[in-house]
């Protein structure tokens, strides 16, 4: 490959796609990125970033294969964590194209909690303590001897819903039966790891590995809740915030050395190398940071927090060009100061049920400001819903609040039909802004 050639294939089609494109097609030596099915964002995105048709899903490993193949593509970077589960990675590495994600062992880690929590437990990582059961019985007996407060949680991807909380231990035995027995859960419930219900804040860790070094990016703080003031029902995410105030310098140093370096470093000598990016949920607790999972890939809306405060001159393809071919030492990420926050825009009824196809409109974006799309897609007559999260609208400022303004304004140029987002991101961050610190690299 010359220099300023290199065509990237990402896969995927949410927000997170979008701001991987987004970052990446700054890249000088980046001549194309594809997006593999892509959204309306990535579909008029500007001259570089191109949406692609490619067989009948993310899961079409041989059509996507080929295309990359057929388009002198030199880099991958697969979105979500199914095709990664599948083997996606596998599938590229045996044509020898760079892949930035883990293969389907690695990918294990977010694939199965039970696997994640042994794994952990082997190399001394700090976590809630657990047990794992396949056995009905059996679980209920550790529930009924427990003397903490127990999480129920089905081992396998279960796009984010299958974590139960009981508030007692009828509750729980209930959470088991709905699991395992009734499973809710379906598969991913064959097996359950029954943990001790941790207390503190919550924060998130995008770390970039080639297998051995790993950098992290600032710590993100994300809403789960639909609406205001933490209530309603469990989302994907409707909002973000990084660095979060919380993660100052010492506790960033701290996640490095007790959780990140081990963790790569374990998976390494387990015989399933990490590479990609690794994205762990850690509680903060009285008793110092505890990893509540991993997961194998970038989070959503993680990432489009924490890609617009890379460093002007940090290239983003070469990252994961060199972490893909195992070069990440030497290789800098580096952040600009100051703070992001995301507000996600919502279409009504999301997380349940949500009308498709209403017309969006977009207002000039104020200056500091970027529009992701997630849940939509172009029409002839211009861009539409398809989604339920529909934008993810981030504003970068040397505050805080700043930041949430920038967002807010962001997020006031645009309008559809039914949208509602959250009107409180990040408030109750704001007076514990002083302490933040940027993400710190240790390439
Ligand atoms: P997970 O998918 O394992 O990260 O769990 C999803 C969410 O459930 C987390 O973001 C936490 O809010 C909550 N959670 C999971 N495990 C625990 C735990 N051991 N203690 C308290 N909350 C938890």
């Amino acid at each position: 490959m010359s220099d300023n050639q290199l065509k990237i294939l990402v896969i995927g089609s949410g927000g997170r796609e979008h701001a991987l494109a987004w970052a990446l097609a700054k890249s000088s030596r980046v001549s194309k990125v594809y997006v593999a099915p892509g959204n309306g964002g990535t579909a008029t995105a500007g001259t570089k970033i191109t949406n692609v048709a490619i067989g009948h899903s993310v899961g079409d490993f041989p059509a996507l294969v080929s295309f990359a193949c057929a388009n002198e593509v030199g880099l991958v970077i697969p979105g979500p964590e199914q095709p990664l589960v599948d083997g996606i990675t596998d599938a590229f590495k045996k044509v020898g194209i760079a892949t930035f994600g883990p293969s389907g062992k690695a990918a294990a880690i977010e694939g199965s909690k039970a696997f994640s929590k042994d794994f952990m437990k082997k190399h001394g990582i700090p976590t809630a303590a657990y047990g794992n059961f396949r056995d009905y019985a059996q679980a209920c007996a550790f529930v009924q001897a427990a003397e903490f407060d127990v999480v129920i949680k089905a081992s396998g991807l279960a796009a984010g819903k299958g974590v139960l909380m009981p508030t007692s231990k009828a509750e729980a035995l209930q959470a088991l039966k709905a699991v395992m027995v009734d499973r809710e859960f379906g598969a991913a419930g064959d097996e359950v790891v029954v943990e001790e219900l941790l207390v503190g804040q919550e924060i998130s860790v995008l770390a970039v590995s080639d297998g051995y070094t790993v950098a992290s990016f600032p710590a993100a703080q994300d809403h789960k809740r639909a609406y205001d003031g933490d209530k309603g029902p469990n989302t994907g995410g409707m909002g973000a915030y990084a660095p979060a105030p919380v993660a100052t310098a010492q506790l960033m140093q701290q996640i490095h050395e007790t959780v990140l370096q081990p963790s790569i470093d374990g998976m390494r000598r387990d015989g399933f190398p990490f590479v990609g990016c690794l994205f762990t949920g850690f509680m903060l607790t009285a008793d110092g940071p505890k990893v509540l999972e991993y997961n194998c890939r970038f989070g959503d809306p993680e990432t489009e927090v924490v890609l617009p405060l890379l460093a002007d001159g940090c290239d983003l393809a070469e990252v994961f060009l060199a972490a893909a071919e195992g070069r990440l030492d030497g290789v800098q990420l580096a952040f600009r100061p100051g703070f992001a926050a995301t507000v996600v825009m919502a279409s009504e009824g999301y997380p349940g049920a949500y009308p498709k196809g209403r017309a969006v409109a977009f207002g000039a974006a104020p200056a500091d400001t970027q529009v992701f799309h997630a849940g939509t897609r172009r029409t002839a007559g211009g861009v539409e819903t398809s989604g339920g999260r529909v934008l993810a609208v981030t504003g970068v400022g040397a505050g805080l609040q700043d930041a949430l303004d920038r967002a807010y304004s962001g997020v006031a140029a645009v309008s559809f039909e039914g949208a509602f987002y959250r009107s409180d991101i990040g408030h109750r961050a704001i007076g514990q802004q002083q302490a933040a610190a940027p993400g710190l690299s240790y390439a």
